[in-house]
């Protein structure tokens, strides 16, 4: 897993219009480090330790506000709870009912081909900005989430 200097976390706030404050450096490392789209009370429980000042209000306002920004996305899950993705480029998702887990799924092949078939196939009274791929499904001979 790559690791994401605080340098560049402070670079990308910048560069989207957000001043990067303390919370914020913090919160958004947090969330960019976890490649499990973390809810915000996980993020909560990442940082606590190391910023105790840091309630779960302000992880909740700071993630709007990274939302907002264009530096995160939300994931909302068929269970209704909101989690977050510190990735925003196009890419689809594996969520495992039983475990909860929600993986990554990256495939350009399957992105071109929906691409390409929207293009074709315009939908009638509708402009699409963004279409993302979500499957549900479990991981074999995995526990449930207790
Ligand atoms: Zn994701």
């Amino acid at each position: 897993m790559e690791k994401v200097s605080l340098q560049d976390v402070q670079k990308q706030l910048k560069e989207h219009g957000l001043k990067a404050t303390p919370q914020r450096l913090a919160i958004y490392h947090a969330l960019v480090q976890r490649h499990d789209h973390p809810t915000a009370e996980q993020v909560y429980a990442l940082i606590h330790k190391q910023n105790p000042g840091i309630s779960l209000g302000t992880v909740y306002k700071t993630m709007d506000s990274l939302v907002d920004a264009g530096l995160a996305s939300k994931v909302i899950t068929s269970d209704g709870v909101l989690r977050f993705d510190g990735k925003t480029h196009t890419h689809g998702h594996l969520h495992c009912t039983k475990t909860g887990r929600i993986m990554d799924f990256e495939d350009e092949e399957l992105e071109a081909l929906l691409t390409d078939y929207f293009q074709r196939k315009k939908l009638p009274n509708f402009v699409i900005d963004h279409f993302q791929v979500h499957v549900t499904g479990q991981i074999p001979d995995s526990r449930p989430k207790s």
